[in-house]
């Protein structure tokens, strides 16, 4: 295994900037995805990784030695990608024992290899089958396990599970997981699905536009996201901005929102002291965190009126608007209202972000 070094990372085809000075650390043995729409430069980078694509400027270290020059096949990384070609004409066996053949390996140690990855896999017994005999999802995995047989330098994932259905993709990704821990292979894992990317990576790094916007545990990103992007991208139902401006009453500084009142997050109090508060802000707020009454309180004092209830089992999603903007409630399973209906909100403070409307970016730090 390896740590992978990218450093100041260009890809140019033409005039398109498809990555911008890109540079990452990553740690032997970790499990890191990069995030982000599509377009955004994830495949160009990971192309690159693997020696696919040339590098237009910067440079990429395995161990701190430079492979910018070193050729595909010399790298020693694995990739799977979304279809895995299995050779017809082999059973499972030689299909998973075919590169510890083509790499000289003796005949003992191959069939412990291939024993050892079936087993981690549990497609020991496929085999002796042929992979015209296999369903789509054990032809998946034994595509998967050729791909680790030779304990690559770095195993490099390009959205590996996304056409698969709900369930499939849900047992595949625990599965993934699991088997970083069982193997400790650095891991490098492309998808445009925020929940693939959570559940799986020991760190994420959020893509937009070619850069990388952060770099973070899972925990850091959705919890402490550096700009509007990276806390519009993460979490589902996303994250709720409201535009706000600074305002004081009675000596507090508040924010108001067309005539509402809003209390700024008590993790702000900083800001205050510096006098660093911008005038215009937008507040985000996670749609787990606002609370619903159906009559006016001293605590529910946010009018909104229903747009519509989205009754899912798990939870309720109510969509409301606040005089214009739309925002998304996750509520109780049993919660119900009406179309049009009134209701009074009740942001939790110590739950709220705030960003500097200008730039997008963070202004406070949760604890
Ligand atoms: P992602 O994997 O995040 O969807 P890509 O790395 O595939 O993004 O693409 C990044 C940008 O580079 C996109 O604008 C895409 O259209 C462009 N691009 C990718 N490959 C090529 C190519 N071979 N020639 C020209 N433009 C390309
Ligand atoms: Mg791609």
């Amino acid at each position: 295994m390896a740590s992978v070094t990218l450093e100041k990372l260009w890809k140019k085809y033409g005039d398109v900037e498809a990555v911008c000075e890109i540079s990452l650390d990553i740690a032997d043995g970790e499990f890191m995805s990069f995030l982000g729409p599509s377009g955004c430069g994830k495949s160009s980078t990971m192309r690159m990784i693997a020696g696919l694509e040339e590098i237009t400027s910067g440079n990429i270290y395995f161990d701190g030695e430079l492979v910018n020059k070193v050729r595909p096949r010399d790298r020693n990384v694995a990739m799977a990608f979304e279809t895995y070609a299995l050779y017809p004409t082999l059973n499972v066996y030689e299909n998973l024992a075919f590169p510890l053949r083509a790499a000289k390996w003796s005949n003992a140690d191959v069939d412990k290899r291939v024993r050892e990855i079936a087993g981690i896999l549990e497609i020991t017994d496929l085999l002796d089958r042929m992979p015209a005999h296999l369903s789509g999802g054990q032809q998946q995995s034994v595509g998967l396990a050729r791909a680790l047989t030779r304990a690559p330098r770095v195993f490099l994932m390009d959205e590996p599970i996304s056409h698969l259905d709900t369930r499939q993709r849900g047992r595949m990704r625990a599965y993934l997981k699991r088997l970083h821990i069982e193997l400790g292979y650095t891991m490098i894992y492309v998808t445009h699905d925020q929940e693939e990317a959570m559940a799986l990576a020991d760190r994420v790094a959020v893509m937009d536009l070619g850069l990388i916007r952060q770099v973070g545990t899972p925990d850091e990103i959705f919890h402490n996201p550096v700009d509007t992007f990276v806390a519009g991208f993460v979490g589902e139902p996303p994250m709720n901005f409201l535009e706000c401006e600074h305002s004081q009453e009675e000596g507090r500084h508040v924010l108001r929102h067309n005539g509402i009142t809003i209390e700024m997050p008590p993790h702000s109090e900083a800001l205050a002291q510096r006098g660093a508060i911008p005038q215009r802000m937008i507040l985000g707020i996670r749609p787990f965190y606002i609370d619903i009454g159906l009559e006016k309180s001293a605590r529910h004092t946010i009018p909104a009126e229903v747009f519509v209830v989205e009754p899912l089992g798990d939870m309720t999603v109510v969509s409301v608007d606040v005089i214009e903007t739309r925002l998304q409630i996750v509520a109780e399973p049993d919660f119900r209202a009406q179309p049009m209906q009134t209701l009074w909100l009740a942001f939790d403070p110590a739950r709220t972000l705030l960003f500097d409307a200008e730039t997008g970016g963070a202004l406070t730090n949760q604890a």
